[in-house]
């Protein structure tokens, strides 16, 4: 390790992306400081608020892979092989993530994959965890970086050069370099906000299939639901914050079992106690934060949500910030000062995150509205069928994102573009019931869609 390279690095923020970044660093022999604002997840209860369980993709379990953590992680994952449609009528329907036995996605708690990371972390005693400090600002031009011990109520500082913040989507450290106009950011909210549920386990099995990603689209709105390895679901509702329906006007219990008889029958006699739940779970916001630039000098580097978090309608906010890390750690080796790693972290990383927030975007109206509509379907299957014949070709945008780390983001937007063109030219040509033109499919994919890795 070049000698500068080899200074301890503080890592602000121990949720999913800064232990898994202390871990790979520490696997290297690099000294860390690790402070976090919460509490020790091993010891204390897991904060509310936050979305109970995650997807992790092939993304994701790569960087698992390259930390040398999976054989830990395994036991908390639950393969989901599709999206399991719940119509107004209660009558399900399973449309499948993939076409291989491998092409799955995994339902995972956030707090144990958490406390998994951290339980790594503490085997290297050359990285020190600091919980219950809060950053309060990160000043490059003195060099400091400032912390309050939440148990004495002291304030003290510290060396900020090297500090990477993953201090999630409300970054502090985003915020106070903001404010010293460092750089720039624009926050992107929706209007709709989410609220989880808890469909507990009934004697003592899953509610529902434990093997799907459920959803109730209902156009503007819907509901979805991912098992836990506690046998329970959690729901989420994704609804606006006012208007009809909206979250305003779910004022009272009345409203609440109403409009959850209405939307979701079949998901409502799984709630016993809805109203009381619904009371108690506070709303969350989605939006996407877009930050320029995520480095000062060699001083500080945001990374994860606090450089670009995304709505979590693609599953992929923290499969993203996985793949940072797995991106930082392997351009550790290339470069010899933090300045030129942080620069050229951000340089590679940029365009993807840029690339994943975009799609992300585009999942909300896929998800709620697009999977009831016939013309989706038909195409979607058309894409399966397009990607057996033509497999190094023509891989569904999907699938690019969720099962082949190997295609960068901004590639597979890319990709995914041409292939939205070559499907609906197809789609059109093609008359209900006919089979598909293939050599006319061949002909489409060769003109416009390059190998993958080729511009
Ligand atoms: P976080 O996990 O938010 O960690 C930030 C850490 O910093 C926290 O521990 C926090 O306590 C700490 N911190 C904050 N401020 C300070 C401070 N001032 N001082 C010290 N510490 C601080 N992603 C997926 O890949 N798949 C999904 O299915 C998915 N579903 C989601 C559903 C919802 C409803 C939401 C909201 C998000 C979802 N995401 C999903 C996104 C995912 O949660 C994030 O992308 C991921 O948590 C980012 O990791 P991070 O480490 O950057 O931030």
């Amino acid at each position: 390790m070049p000698p500068t390279l080899a200074q301890p690095m503080n890592i602000v923020g121990a949720g999913l992306a800064g232990t898994l970044l202390a871990l790979m660093l520490a696997r290297r022999g690099l000294a860390c400081n690790l402070y976090e604002r919460r509490a020790d997840p091993r010891t204390a209860a897991p904060e509310g608020g936050r979305s109970i369980n995650l997807a992790l993709a092939a993304r994701g379990l790569r960087a698992l892979e390259h930390a040398g953590v999976m054989g830990h992680i395994m036991p908390l994952l639950i393969p989901l092989r599709g999206r399991l449609i719940h119509d107004s009528s209660g009558a399900t329907t399973l449309q499948p993530y993939g076409q291989r036995a491998h092409e799955v996605i995994y339902s995972v708690g956030r707090a144990a994959l958490n406390r998994v990371l951290l339980e790594e972390v503490t085997r290297y005693s050359h990285v020190a965890l600091r919980f219950r400090h809060v950053c309060l600002e990160a000043a490059p031009a003195a060099n400091r970086l400032r912390f309050q011990d939440a148990a004495s109520g002291a304030t003290f500082a510290t060396v900020l050069r090297p500090t990477v913040a993953t201090d999630g989507a409300g970054s502090t450290v985003r915020a106070s370099l903001l404010a010293q106009n460092y750089l720039q950011t624009r926050e992107d909210w929706l209007d709709h906000d989410y609220k989880e549920l808890t469909l507990p386990a009934i004697d003592g099995a899953h509610a529902l299939d434990p093997h799907a990603l459920h959803i109730w689209p209902r156009g503007g709105f819907m509901l979805i639901a991912l098992p836990n390895i506690d046998r329970s679901f959690t729901a989420t509702l994704f609804l606006a914050r006012s208007g009809t329906p909206g979250f305003a006007q779910l004022s009272d219990g009345a409203a609440v079992m109403r409009f959850f008889r209405e939307q979701f029958p079949d998901a409502v006699t799984l709630i016993p106690d809805l109203v009381e739940q619904f009371r108690m779970h506070p709303a969350g916001r989605l939006g996407s934060v877009h930050a320029a630039p995520w480095h000062v000098g060699g001083e500080v580097l945001l990374m994860g949500d606090a450089a670009h978090a995304i709505v979590p309608f693609h599953g992929q906010g923290m499969n993203a910030a996985f793949e940072d890390c797995v991106e930082f750690d392997l351009l550790f080796e290339r470069h010899r000062d933090w300045q030129s790693l942080f620069l050229a972290f951000e340089q590679r990383r940029r365009v993807h995150a840029e690339a994943i927030a975009q799609m992300a975007l585009e999942n909300y109206t896929e998800m709620r509205d697009s999977v009831r509509d016939v013309g989706f379907l038909r195409r979607n299957a058309l894409a399966l069928e397009l990607e057996r014949h033509f497999p190094d070709r023509f891989i569904p945008r999907y699938s690019m994102v969720s099962f082949h780390p190997e295609i960068p983001y901004g590639e597979a937007l890319r990709r995914g573009a041409l292939q939205a063109q070559i499907l609906a030219e197809l789609d059109a040509r093609t008359a209900p019931g006919d089979a598909l033109d293939l050599a006319l499919a061949g002909r489409l994919i060769d003109q416009r869609l390059p190998a993958c890795g080729e511009r």
